[in-house]
């Protein structure tokens, strides 16, 4: 290289009107021939390609196209499949297999899908258990070729490396790490081996997992297979690529045996703190993660080109890659389909296209000096001042009450023991209280009436009726079916973050604004981009209604602060826990208006605390300390015999109990089932002295639990906790649910409730 360039780490893959889940779909469909599928598939990939050409970008990631996942890729990559999908183990894993792979067949049941690092989007985990890798097909190399081949792009392939790649994929104890090591190494040589003898000049090996804490041991592992790799293919550039968060053991880990090294500089400073105190080796080029490929925020373009420039006085120009900071899989592809939003909101907008002009324009100002591209950084400077000028991030009220966010009440009056008592007179429940977690099936008519009123087809009135007649349907089956605690079932909402965002100030919705959250499946995120405000109550309607048609209490539902802040895009120019506290402070207007109504029992689901966990250990605290405050901003100004409910929807709970506990909830419901009772287990260790419903049966699937499988859980977690505190419910909400499944289920949950009650 003899001048700074610009590069990418990887481009998204749905097309920008999403072609690639469409044509996946068909396929899955029976619609589309497989050789339709992969012409189909070729195009849009080449037009990726060609879109990143176009907009200047030097080195342009191949092979980060996929037919699903990534991660999947260099499973199927090294022929790691298991067993039961039945693949011959010779050539490359047919297009039938991968897929069943990752979604199951009628014959054997998909592989696992968990969370990339602390992202949105879901990756199948390889199994490990028996398997005999070798490489059945260099993807990496294919891509490679066909770039060139049809665009005449040096196209830079992306793998995963062995280090991230072996971390997550499971089916191993951890003492046979290093032999997996010594097994897959090879393999990865031989591939770095044929790209070297294609003339590939750079590949990106991506390690993610170097951010997270590595042992030592482990970081020896490291060491060996980067010495190895290199000795492998030493005519190749090896870029060893990070992201997410800044590395442990930075000296070490730039001082590895490759040619270069990425970081992300968009977590705080933490990065360029490790590189102006360690430095950075002669020898090698730092491809320096600039513009955040996780937000859809327009990056201050003076502000990064000076970030750049103290970059550059520690490593030259010439040694200097400028790039995003992860790849862009994470944001929707372009902001230029938004024209219904505000001009002040959508000329702030940065997708992939546009976050790919933005790095080309940095590494240009770096390059030939701000005046070479004046206007761009003129433009760039007025309409981010004209988003943070807007009355919507200026609510003085809402900025006053964050300011002052240790005067508003945080705790409840008083202390469990005695608002159990309260509650225990006031409520008169059963031993055992039984309830639900909120939603009941959103059936076909549902979904459709909820379209044709959005569309403007179905007239408010007539849909608030067809509302209030499921509502009234569901009353009475639950009085029928004999649950203790009711709910409204959630029907009148389309999903549990966009509901409330439509009716908060300071949210906005795209048209466009789609990414992957795992295979097929895109998920259109709200921006929260003001200061958020409540203007008018938002479940209160349906829930007093709901309460008017029965003596049982009908338990209020919310999403909780900090779901709504994780499931959504969050504005960069104020902390995420400030953003937070704004969030709970609307919430808690909305609990106060349901106490006032009469709703004295309120559930605040919070299903992703857990997402919302930073990558590195260290940082847990911080943000478990503002997210439960949140919670406790949003739930603590009631009366003590308001009975404030959670849920949570996953079992892993042991790391953060004394956040959980510290939310204060005089209720918790979290899923259990699914684990086989993994999570009664904690219990044996941790003790847990507020009310809780452990999940009784799984809702995930349509089978119809036995009343032994109930009553065994039931028998087991009244062990480990306190009866007088327990509360049976399902795992989570029933919305994905059929009707009949869902009756007969709650049906079976109360003669298990029943028989063991009868027990005691
Ligand atoms: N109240 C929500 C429901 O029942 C909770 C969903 C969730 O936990 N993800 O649908
Ligand atoms: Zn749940």
């Amino acid at each position: 290289m003899t001048t700074l360039r610009s590069s990418n780490l990887g481009y998204p893959r749905i097309g920008e009107n999403r072609e690639w889940k469409k044509a996946l779909e068909a396929f899955w469909a029976g619609k589309l021939e497989e050789a339709e599928l992969l012409t189909q598939l070729k195009s849009i990939r080449l037009k990726h390609l060609q879109v990143q050409k176009e907009a200047g970008i030097d080195l342009i990631p191949v092979s980060d196209f996929s037919l699903y996942d990534h991660i999947l890729d260099t499973a199927t990559m090294f022929g790691v499949v298991p067993e039961r999908f039945g693949y011959s183990g010779h050539g490359p894993v047919p297009v039938s297999v991968y897929y069943a792979i990752a979604r199951g067949n009628k014959d054997a049941s998909a592989s696992e899908m968990t969370k990339w690092f602390n992202t949105n989007y879901h990756y199948i985990v390889p199994e490990l258990n028996g398997a005999s890798p070798k490489l059945v097909e260099n993807r990496p190399l294919n891509a490679y070729r066909e770039a060139k081949q049809e665009l005449g792009i040096e196209g830079k392939p992306v793998i995963v490396g062995p280090y991230t790649f072996l971390k997550l994929s499971k089916g191993y104890e951890p003492s046979q790490f290093a032999a997996l090591v010594d097994q897959f190494v090879p393999l990865y040589a031989q591939l770095l081996k044929e790209l070297e003898a294609e003339g590939v000049q750079w590949v990106q090996i991506d390690e993610p997992s170097l951010v997270t804490s590595v042992s030592k041991e482990e970081f020896e592992l490291v060491q060996s297979i980067y010495a190895q790799l290199n000795q492998a293919a030493p005519g190749l550039n090896l870029l060893l690529q990070t992201y997410f968060e800044s590395v442990e053991q930075y000296e070490a880990i730039v001082a590895l045996p490759v040619q270069g090294i990425g970081l992300d500089f968009t977590i705080g400073e933490r990065s360029l703190n490790q590189l102006e105190t360690a430095g950075f080796p002669a020898d090698k080029v730092l491809a320096a993660g600039i513009v955040d490929g996780r937000n859809i925020w327009r990056a201050d373009l003076r502000d990064k080109t000076a970030l750049v420039n103290r970059i550059a006085a520690v490593v030259p120009q010439e040694r200097l890659l400028v790039q995003p900071s992860c790849s862009l899989l994470h944001v929707p592809v372009s902001a230029k389909g938004e024209v219904g939003l505000a001009a002040e909101l959508s000329d702030a907008l940065a997708f992939a296209n546009e976050k790919l002009e933005e790095v080309v324009v940095i590494a240009r100002a770096v390059r030939e000096g701000e005046a070479a591209v004046q206007e761009q950084l003129d433009n760039n400077e007025a309409v981010l001042r004209t988003l943070n000028e807007s009355a919507s991030r200026n609510r003085k009220s809402v900025q006053d009450a964050v300011a002052e966010i240790g005067k508003q009440p945080s705790s409840r009056k008083s202390v469990f023991a005695s608002r159990q008592a309260a509650q225990k007179a006031r409520w008169n429940l059963p031993f055992l209280p039984t309830t639900t977690i909120g939603s009941f099936p959103q059936t076909a008519d549902v979904r459709a009436a909820r379209q044709q009123w959005r569309k403007g087809q179905l007239q408010d009135e007539p849909y608030k009726t067809f509302i209030r007649e499921h509502i009234a349907k569901w009353i009475k089956l639950q009085e029928e079916i004999g649950l203790d605690v009711l709910v409204h079932g959630e029907f009148e909402r389309t999903d549990m973050v966009e509901f409330f965002g439509e009716k908060l100030d300071g949210f906005a919705f795209t048209r466009n604004g789609w990414v992957q959250s795992y295979g097929s499946r895109c998920v259109k995120p709200p921006i929260i981009y003001g200061d958020v405000q409540f203007s008018q109550p938002m479940t209160v309607e349906e829930t007093v209604y709901a309460q008017s048609l029965t003596s049982k209490p009908v338990k209020g539902m919310l999403t909780g602060p900090i779901t709504i802040l994780n499931w959504s895009f969050v504005r960069s120019d104020i902390t995420r826990e400030q953003v937070s506290y704004q969030i709970a402070l609307a919430l808690a207007e909305e609990v106060k208006a349901l106490e006032n109504a009469g709703i004295e029992m309120i559930q605040v689901d919070e299903p992703a605390l857990r997402e919302g966990l930073p990558l590195k250990r260290a940082d847990w605290e911080h943000y478990l300390n503002w997210a439960v405050l949140a919670f406790r901003l949003s739930t603590s100004d009631v009366a003590d015999t308001t009975q404030i409910h959670t849920h949570m929807c996953y079992c892993e709970f042991h790391d953060i109990i004394d956040s959980i506990r510290a939310l204060d909830a005089d209720v918790i419901s979290i899923e259990t089932s699914r684990s086989h009772g993994e999570l009664i287990h904690s219990f044996e260790e941790h003790t847990y002295e507020l009310g809780i419903g452990l999940g009784v049966y799984d809702i995930h699937s349509p089978r119809v639990p036995a009343v032994a499988e109930m009553t065994n859980m039931i028998g087991r977690a009244l062990k480990v906790l306190d009866p007088e505190l327990f509360w049976i419910n399902p795992d989570c909400g029933l919305k994905t649910r059929g009707i009949d499944e869902t009756v007969a289920s709650l049906r079976t949950m109360i003669e298990a409730t029943e028989i063991v009650r009868s027990q005691f």
